[in-house]
């Protein structure tokens, strides 16, 4: 163990197909640890390693080195934990490649779209790996596979909250992961589909149409096909969730890791010729807590603004005048009793420069009741309906009609 550069420095000679396994420690004072390959050929999630090159991992990083033929490489710096497994599936992901290979051969051949893959599985089970895996291996034989991101709540390719389809183009920097250019994302809002499954459901949609419209012009994208990583929330309406994923991207294989049950349910009731196929998960991937998923979310939406590693982003911070402007409000069950004030401001108008504020109002309602379920709302009004308008603005003062 000779200390290079001050570091603890440890050897280590892998067998062919066996992988490395290391953890960073977390939290802001931890010490980095550097990886070095010195003899053979190895990968990081099906992203290869270049010989003595020192790749730096930051703290709470979770890294398999994996070797085909073999391989010995240097740790540099103290990992929480380093140890050798010779049990790995690395042999079933490489096989389902090959098999979602042909499928993209026999596309290019017979004038077809190549493979729309979905991931499912509970959290932790490492479905996002899987994902990046399979990517790297399509664009290193030359694919350009799209990757579509929905897992809200830790997304590989924008902030939490949104969902988002990339274009890949060459496989994942070991440290870095995917660059991310130009990929196309759309809101949602929280880090659960539950909070609006409606939406999630529609966002799906969405992103189904336009990876759909992309392949209708871009035979390689269609060629490529997608690799779909979802959330790891697999019953009730997340099931369903996954369901309506199936068949709003028309995919035609679903990997399914470590989840029998999912597994079965999925075969059940997704067309026969969907082939549904159950894989084991990692003895690698790392349990993650509460607290580490709402570290790394926060870690997330910081390189946003902060930028990553080499990049650094210098944003902006200012004030804006919030006192002139309306939020468009859900009505909710808080809305009852509040009066409201009907703008005269018509369709015309919208978009014009006058903004709603300095257009006067025709009237005025009172809420009495709102169904949240279905988004109506019971009004007092002095007028019969319809509503004169439809432009509605919330005063804080609350009429509770007695009489
Ligand atoms: P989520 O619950 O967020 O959907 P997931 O199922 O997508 O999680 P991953 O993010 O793929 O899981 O993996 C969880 C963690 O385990 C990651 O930090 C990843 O780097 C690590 N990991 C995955 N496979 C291995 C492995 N073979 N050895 C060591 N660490 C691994």
């Amino acid at each position: 163990d000779a200390p290079a550069n001050g570091k603890d420095c440890t050897r280590f000679d892998l067998e062919k197909e066996t992988e490395l396994r290391f953890e960073v420690e977390a939290g802001e004072a931890a010490e980095q640890v550097e990886l070095e390959l010195l003899s053979g050929l190895a990968e990081v999630f099906g992203s290869e390693l270049n010989r003595n090159k020192k790749y730096v991992f930051g703290p709470g990083s979770k890294i398999a080195v994996f070797t085909w033929q073999g391989c010995s490489v240097n740790l540099h710096g103290k990992p929480e934990v380093a140890y050798v497994s010779k049990d790995t599936p690395m042999l079933l992901y490489l096989n389902t490649h090959a098999a979602l290979e042909q499928m993209r051969k026999q596309a290019e051949r017979e004038n077809e779209r190549g493979p729309r893959v979905m991931v499912v599985g509970p959290t932790d089970v490492g479905k996002s790996t899987v994902c990046r895996m399979l990517l790297n291996y399509a664009v290193r034989v030359g694919r350009r596979p799209t990757l579509v991101e929905l897992d809200v709540g830790q997304s590989g390719v924008s902030v939490p909250g949104t969902v988002s389809a990339l274009c890949i183009e060459r496989p994942a920097d070991v440290e870095e992961g995917f660059s991310v250019q130009a990929p196309l994302v759309y809101h949602f809002g929280s880090t659960t589909p539950g909070t609006n499954i409606k939406l999630y459901n529609k966002l799906t949609s969405c992103l189904a149409e336009m990876f759909s419209q992309r392949c209708e012009v871009n035979r390689k994208a269609s060629v490529g096909g997608c690799i779909i990583n979802t959330c790891g929330w697999v019953k009730g309406s997340g099931y369903q969730a996954l369901v309506h994923c199936a068949s709003t991207f028309q995919v035609d294989v679903v990997l399914v890791l470590d989840h029998e049950r999912l597994y079965n349910e999925l075969k059940r009731d997704l067309p026969h010729f969907v082939r549904v196929v159950l894989l084991p998960k990692s003895g690698g991937v790392v349990e993650r807590s509460k607290e580490c998923r709402r570290d790394t979310r926060d870690e997330k939406i910081r390189e946003y603004f902060y930028g990553f590693r080499g990049v650094s982003y210098y944003p902006f911070s200012y004030e804006d005048d919030t006192q002139l402007k309306l939020v468009p409000v859900t009505p909710g069950r808080d809305l009852t009793y509040h009066v409201l004030s009907v703008s005269s401001v018509d369709d015309g108008d919208e978009g014009a420069r006058k903004s709603i504020v300095e257009i006067p109002v025709c009237g005025f309602i009172v809420v009495t009741f709102v169904d949240t379920q279905t988004q109506v709302m019971k009004v007092l009004s002095p007028a019969p309906r319809p509503l004169p308008r439809h432009t509605l603005l919330i005063m804080d003062i609350r009429f509770m009609d007695m009489k």
